[in-house]
């Protein structure tokens, strides 16, 4: 057990995927060309004014409504003011004082335990632009595709105590959010991203550590790595007697290490105040209960859901409800198979998943669909093929299509079932193997297992194992 403990609180960002920007009518489409999704407002033109648009708070009090947050039925944006070339105004509009949502919780599972962290608020805020450096061209470019994206910031209590809860805590989040079908959660293009604040104190001290703030974790590894080292080194500071600094560090993928970006001295003073430009945000309630009522069934709910309707152990209903799309296919797919639902899972857990997670495709641009899935198990179920051939030719058909029936009946790998061809091979491999016949009947009868895989051999994984245990039996006797 260390004698420390980590304390890690998150502030996350999600673009909110609307079709327009937050205070102006451009696109928000990702991948354009330079500067094409832009206009006077969000490249900060004097004289034009912001105009919000109603998506935004929409979707941001629907995020907070689905973590328990109370909706704040008046918010007001604020201006955040720095300098920076991606910033055209000089200032960020956002929210300070009156955020949107606030208290919220999210439940987290670790280790088999439940733990809640909370939520301080979810606010509402554009994106900035983006810098781009070309050693090329020895030069800098500003692009403001981005500028004006809306997104809404999660800052949670500092709760979480270990990377495992940090990385847990994110994901159940981005699965929130897709299921709200409020954010894409894609990671790596910078949907979906997170600042970690990291400390530590000694095992009992009440008084919280002073924190380091990481920046630039775009995947859930790199949180776990970054938290991870950034905890081992500020151990080490205080273990050689000296001080943990307030600063921002940045973590290098490549190193797999943080380094300091700016310390508290050049930390910013933001001047926050409200934005004279915009009147502030007023709800009524019958429209946040209208929202309510629009909530989907959550994550947490439908893997509550799955293992009682399905009979699902609590693993396999996380992993199946960890994302909408997914847990629909194991829907559609149990519902067309009509069987044993929890074999389903099995197929959907132990084949799906890992093929959809190797192969990098989303479950929807998955060939065999839900109802061709639960064709191949009704061939398993039926006996027309084993277990073995349905694993074995899994890959091609999620890659190809192809019926099952078809596949299997075109390259001939239904099982053999047929007594006589059965009992040809097994008295092949018992007249190959006379030895093992010997110890077999001299007592040794775990050497079932090796006659049974030489038949399997012979008869390239297609004999029915019920078929030949019996025939084995009856001979070797
Ligand atoms: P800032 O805006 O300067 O980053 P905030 O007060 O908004 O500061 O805090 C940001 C995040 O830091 C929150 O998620 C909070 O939970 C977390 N935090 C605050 N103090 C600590 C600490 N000592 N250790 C770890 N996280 C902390
Ligand atoms: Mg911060
Ligand atoms: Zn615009």
């Amino acid at each position: 057990m260390s004698r420390y403990e980590t304390v890690i609180g998150l502030e996350v960002h999600a673009h909110l995927n609307t079709q327009t920007k937050i205070f102006c009518s451009c696109s928000t489409t990702f991948g354009k060309e330079p500067n094409e999704n832009v206009c006077a407002v969000c490249s900060g033109m004097p004289g034009v004014l912001p105009v919000l648009n109603e998506k935004v708070p929409e979707y941001a009090a629907k995020m907070g409504l689905a973590t328990g947050c109370s909706v704040n039925l008046k918010s007001v944006f604020a201006r955040k003011n720095y300098f920076y070339p991606d910033l055209p105004k000089g200032y960020q509009i956002s929210q300070f004082e009156l955020p949107i949502c606030e208290h919220g919780v999210v439940n987290i599972e670790v280790g088999g335990e439940v733990k809640a962290i909370g939520l301080t608020r979810i606010h509402m805020e554009e994106d900035a632009g983006k810098n781009i450096h070309s050693a090329a061209e020895n030069a800098s470019f500003v692009d403001l595709n981005r500028a004006g994206v809306p997104l809404i910031e999660i800052v949670s209590e500092p709760d979480m105590r270990s990377a495992e809860e940090a990385v847990a805590y994110l994901k159940e989040l981005r699965s929130i959010l897709l299921y709200l079908g409020i954010c894409d959660g894609n990671m790596e293009e910078g949907s979906f991203r997170c600042d970690a604040n990291v400390s530590i104190r000694p095992v009992g001290q009440a008084e919280f550590g002073t924190r380091a703030e990481l920046k630039n974790l775009n995947s859930f590894k790199h949180v776990q790595k970054a938290i991870d080292y950034e905890v081992a080194r500020q151990i080490d500071l205080v273990e050689d007697g000296e001080n943990v600094v307030q600063e921002t560090r940045l973590y290098n993928a490549d190193k797999g290490t943080t380094h300091s970006m700016r310390g508290k001295e050049e930390a910013h003073d933001y001047r926050y105040f409200p934005d004279p430009d915009l009147v502030p945000l007023v709800l009524d309630a019958a429209r946040v209960e209208q929202w309510r009522s629009e909530l989907p069934e959550l994550p947490a709910d439908k893997r509550v859901r799955f293992m009682e309707q399905y009979g699902l152990a609590d693993y396999d209903a996380a992993l199946l409800t960890a994302e909408l799309a997914v847990a629909d296919y194991y829907e559609a797919a149990a519902a067309a198979h009509g069987g044993d639902a929890r074999k389903m899972a099995n197929w959907v857990v132990g084949e799906l998943l890992p093929w959809l997670n190797e192969s990098g495709t989303p479950v929807g641009d998955c060939l065999l669909t839900p109802e061709k899935m639960a064709g191949l198990l009704s061939l398993v179920d039926d006996g027309t093929i084993s277990v073995k051939i349905g694993k074995d030719i899994f890959r091609d058909l999620c890659a190809s299509g192809d019926d099952p029936a078809g596949y299997v009946k075109a390259k001939g790998l239904a099982q053999v079932s047929d007594s006589g061809e059965l009992e040809a091979m097994v008295d092949t491999v018992i007249a190959e193997n006379p030895s093992e016949v010997e110890a077999y009947r001299g007592g040794k009868t775990k050497l079932i297992s090796f006659f049974m895989g030489q038949v399997m051999r012979l008869s390239k994984g297609q004999a029915n194992p019920g078929v030949v245990t019996k025939l084995l039996q009856e001979k070797l006797a």
